[in-house]
């Protein structure tokens, strides 16, 4: 095999998706010693927002510099590369998370034993279940009391709407637990409850009749254990790796990440199962990781935190080709050559600048604003990535200069952010006034702060009602309807950054008014379509 493709084999490319506080930090901490990559637990910083003694968003910077760090954590294990990115759990910031998904091949969905499926796992899975990306879930804190083990892959199916094969199982739980029968790989797991160990004890039991599994684990719960295993046999589907790899069907182990139980087998079988990078879409014909040009597009920008140094780091993902520093590539959009003098590539918990990349991998490239997320990077060919749109905001304000003196500052300072996707920016037809749009109302702060300490310029908000942002599509742009709407909508059109039309609906009733009055006219609740 040509090394080229011994690159792609061997990249493993995924993220981490949870609500908050069900153990993605702490699972990816294990990973990473797993790895080697870091020496000691508690290395990995949480890009949780905390609630507390900070105002939001200073906490909200203070998270901003740990997910530099995060972004992408890289290390090798058992010969394969692994990349995993960062999603910040918070809801404000789904938008980040589901951006990042894009630039996936495969995810981990962490669960709490005792919460269940939550919101913000039920809003990312679906993202993940629309786009057939290859999901393994991970049900953690087994150590603790919390839901039966069928009941919880009941949850699972019902409210994700996964078809779930379990590849471990529980033995006994919180007090009682007494650790997994690994389905995947027909041994038992024994819990001790040290967290220090990192090799575990395995035991290998290939026939679970065997008297040898009730000396380990007790005649009770060996009973136990093979009534609940033959029952599973017959509720689920067996293992299959293409079902795994086209999102029909989902694996699902049990562990206790803070106890590093359970991690090892989760991980031994990731890099068993889990896909190498996938091909990816583009407006002109689907791309191949083994093409020989190089091909890539921004998932990510992270401004610099130093106030001294204005550029900014854009993540692109490597989808074909191998990325070379100091080559000339296309920048689609902008039609024009540029080079990287200093590529960056991300290791666990630090960056170096690079010379080649392979698909699969992300190069962090400085950048002084040039580049928005969704741009396509080539070594020359005219197309396009899709699969990065804009969700309709669900916060509305209009923005306003507070600093006659500084308004080019501003307007660059909203410019800047609105590329790294922290918000959007519709300017209304009528009189050209800027409203912003967001997910979360912690956002407008973030906006105003840094405006004022990067940008040195200063805004004031004002109230708007807008229900939804809608993307406008006529069926035919020259028809009566549509100029009709036009002239009737004129107050609640906008347009976004790219250009595109939008109408701002005040209600949810003045939305399905006009929906019903103008049949031929697509009303879009995302950017692309
Ligand atoms: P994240 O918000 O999903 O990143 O969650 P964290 O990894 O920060 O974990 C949230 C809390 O759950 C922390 O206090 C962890 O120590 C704890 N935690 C994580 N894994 C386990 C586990 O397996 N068992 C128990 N008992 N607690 C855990």
């Amino acid at each position: 095999m040509k090394q080229y493709q011994k690159e792609i084999n061997k990249r493993r490319t995924f993220g981490i998706i949870s609500h908050p506080d069900a153990g993605k930090t702490t699972l990816t901490e294990k990973l990473l010693l797993f790895g080697g990559a870091i020496q000691e637990a508690g290395a990995v910083k949480s890009n949780k927002i905390k609630k507390g003694a900070t105002s939001d968003f200073m906490e909200i910077e203070r998270q901003r510099g740990i997910s530099v760090a995060t972004s992408v954590l890289a290390f090798e294990y058992r010969d394969i590369k692994i990349n995993i990115l960062d999603t910040p759990g918070h809801k404000d910031f789904a938008e980040d998370t589901f951006r990042t998904l894009t630039a996936v091949d495969s995810v981990i969905v962490v669960i709490d034993v005792a919460k269940g499926v939550e919101e913000q796992t039920e809003k990312l899975v679906e993202v993940c279940r629309m786009r057939n990306i290859p999901m393994i879930v991970f049900i953690n804190k087994l150590d603790r009391e919390g839901k039966d083990a069928f009941e919880l892959l009941d949850e699972i199916e019902q409210k994700l709407n996964l078809t779930v094969t379990p590849l471990s199982f529980p033995i006994g739980m919180g007090y009682d637990f007494k650790g997994i029968y690994n389905i995947w790989e027909k041994n038992v797991n024994l819990f001790t409850g040290d967290p220090r160990k990192d090799i575990e004890e395995t035991v290998e039991i290939s026939d679970l009749n065997s008297e040898e599994l009730d000396d380990l684990i007790g005649e009770k719960a060996a009973d136990t254990l093979r009534e609940e295993l033959e029952l599973a046999q017959g509720v689920y589907p067996e293992f299959d790796r293409e079902a795994y790899l086209e999102g029909r069907l989902q694996p699902v182990f049990f562990g206790s990440a803070l106890n590093n139980f359970g991690v090892r087998e989760l991980l031994d079988c990731f890099i068993s199962i889990a896909p190498p990078p996938r091909p990816k879409e583009s407006d002109t014909r689907v791309v191949k990781p083994d093409e020989k040009e190089f091909t890539g597009f921004v998932f990510k920008i992270h401004a610099n935190m130093d106030p001294k140094h204005r550029d900014r780091l854009a993540f692109i993902k490597i989808v074909s080709g191998k990325f070379e520093r100091n080559k000339n590539y296309l920048h689609v959009r902008n039609n024009k050559n540029m080079k990287f003098s200093s590529p960056n590539a991300f290791f666990a918990e630090k960056k170096e600048v690079v010379d080649v990349s392979y698909p699969g991998d992300i190069v962090g490239l400085h950048d002084t604003g040039n580049f928005k997320i969704g741009d396509t990077l080539t070594e020359g060919e005219n197309l396009m990535y899709k699969g990065i749109p804009s969700f309709s905001p669900e916060h509305f304000r209009y923005i306003n200069n507070a600093d006659p003196m500084k308004s080019k500052q501003l307007e660059k300072g909203v410019d800047q952010l609105m590329d790294e996707g922290v918000a959007q920016l519709f300017v209304l037809e009528l009189n050209g006034r800027k409203i912003i749009g967001t997910v979360g109302a912690l956002q407008f702060e973030v906006i105003q702060y840094r405006l004022e300490h990067e940008y040195g310029a200063k805004c004031t908000y004002e109230n708007l009602n807008v229900h939804k942002a809608t993307w406008v599509e006529p069926e035919d742009p020259k028809s009566e309807e549509f100029q009709d709407f036009k002239r009737v909508k004129a107050k609640f059109l906008a347009k976004d950054k790219s250009g595109q039309l939008v109408f701002l609906a005040d209600s949810q009733f003045s939305l399905q008014m006009t929906q019903q009055k103008y049949p031929s006219i697509k009303f879009h609740f995302t950017s692309e379509f």
